[in-house]
């Protein structure tokens, strides 16, 4: 077994120690559950508590403004189906874009059957939106913009606060899905005119299945989890507690050192790129740099299918993603890369990698080298390069 090469942060990080560490007293001694009166449900409830304020410190929210849920997906799905609920009356009509996550996407299409319209808006070749697209599809009847901060596939960055000051002069509520971006960029919701924001724990080195849901004060959204009164009643549930420490605990520290890894992480993959570019012929680069994550950056390698890719990879202890990890398994092309125009055939070899705090320039050394003899040892058994080496076939 070949030591693990990790870089594949965007599907999911690991747990760090100083997170675990916060966690195990609510997982061992402290037990309580945090609706209970007497003093081991009180501690939890102040841990709670404790948690909810780190977490909307690093968004700028107020406390109160913060719901913990079971992860990124159930809080697009609460915001997304909760605010259609509460704003029926008022109007049918959801803007959002072509590229989202999936949490999103099937949410919006399950509201497609109930009745609702949306409207997928295009991106441009770099997966951003445009303000101007966003204008003209607002309607009266337009009650939600939802549009993600960072795309998981390709790590563009939206224009936020232009959108939030569109979506607040139209006085219609904006969520955006900022699973991506929360920890790995500055993210701040009111000078951004964010009402609705989903974030999941597991993205910035916190545990699995505890997210957050930010919902400006005044702001009325349906539950979607109905039970007790937990968190305000707007999500029953006995709270996840030590779930909910690590989360705090894990989003203080990737705020704390936001500079300094954002920077280290966004060298390594530039020059990743500049590597594959230098060694490998024939690729497209899907990803940017400016207005990108720092972290992530997706490369389309012509004539080769990303599936053989990934496991030739995992031959040699590579860890990677061909799209996001959601939708492999499925053999159709990625709906992000044909959305910024990648040709079908080219977007069937893409790999994305993502690039986490403790990736080293040696990683991205042994990743490259690994590549620059996997492709090619692909390519010779590609009857696709064959033609296309006999002039047959030109991408
Ligand atoms: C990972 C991810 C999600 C889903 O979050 P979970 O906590 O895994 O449910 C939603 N949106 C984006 C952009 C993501 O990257």
């Amino acid at each position: 077994m070949n030591e693990i090469k990790y870089f594949d942060h965007a599907a999911t990080t690991p747990l760090s120690r100083e997170v675990l560490d916060a966690m195990m007293p609510w997982l061992t001694d402290n037990f309580g559950n945090a609706s209970s009166v007497y003093s081991i449900g009180r501690t939890a409830r102040a841990a709670v508590d404790e948690a909810r304020a780190q977490v909307a410190k690093a968004i700028n929210a107020k406390e109160k403004e913060i719901y913990f849920t079971a992860g990124g997906s159930e809080g697009d799905n609460t915001l997304i189906k909760g605010v259609a609920m509460a704003k029926r009356a008022k109007g049918n009509h959801i803007i959002t874009s072509k590229i989202e996550h999936p949490a999103v996407l099937e949410t919006c299409k399950q509201l497609e059957k109930e009745g609702f319209e949306v409207t997928y808006l295009e991106v441009n070749g770099e997966g951003k939106i445009s303000i101007d697209d966003l204008k003209a599809a607002i309607k009266p009847e337009t009650v939600l913009i939802t549009i993600m901060f960072a795309n998981n596939e390709i790590g563009s960055i939206q224009p936020i606060a232009e959108i939030g000051a569109i979506a607040r002069e139209h006085k219609i509520l904006f969520h955006t899905d900022a699973v991506q971006a929360v920890g790995n960029v500055p993210v701040d919701v009111k000078a951004m005119n964010i009402d609705l924001l989903s974030m999941s724990a597991h993205k910035f080195y916190g545990p699995k299945g505890v997210g957050a849901m930010y919902i400006r004060t005044g702001v009325v959204v349906d539950k979607l989890i109905a039970g007790g009164h937990q968190e305000k009643g707007k999500r029953a549930g006995t709270e996840n507690v030590a779930g909910i420490v690590g989360m705090g605990k894990a989003i203080e520290l990737a705020c704390e050192n936001m500079a300094e890894n954002s920077a280290r992480i966004t060298e390594l993959r530039d020059y990743y790129l500049a590597q594959v570019e230098e060694k490998v012929p024939y690729i497209r680069i899907n990803s940017g740099k400016e207005g990108f994550l720092p972290g992530t950056a997706n490369v389309s390698f012509k004539y080769i299918e990303g599936e053989s890719l990934l496991f030739m990879l995992d031959m040699k202890g590579i860890c990677a993603s061909s799209g996001s990890a959601c939708t492999s398994g499925s053999l159709d092309p990625s709906h992000v890369l044909l959305a910024i125009g990648v040709p079908v055939e080219v977007a069937h070899g893409s790999l994305r990698i993502s690039i986490g705090k403790s990736n080293t320039k040696e990683d991205i050394d042994f990743l490259v080298d690994t590549l620059v003899n996997v492709v090619e040892k692909l390519r010779a058994m590609s009857p696709l390069y064959e033609d296309f080496l006999n002039g047959k076939y030109i991408i």
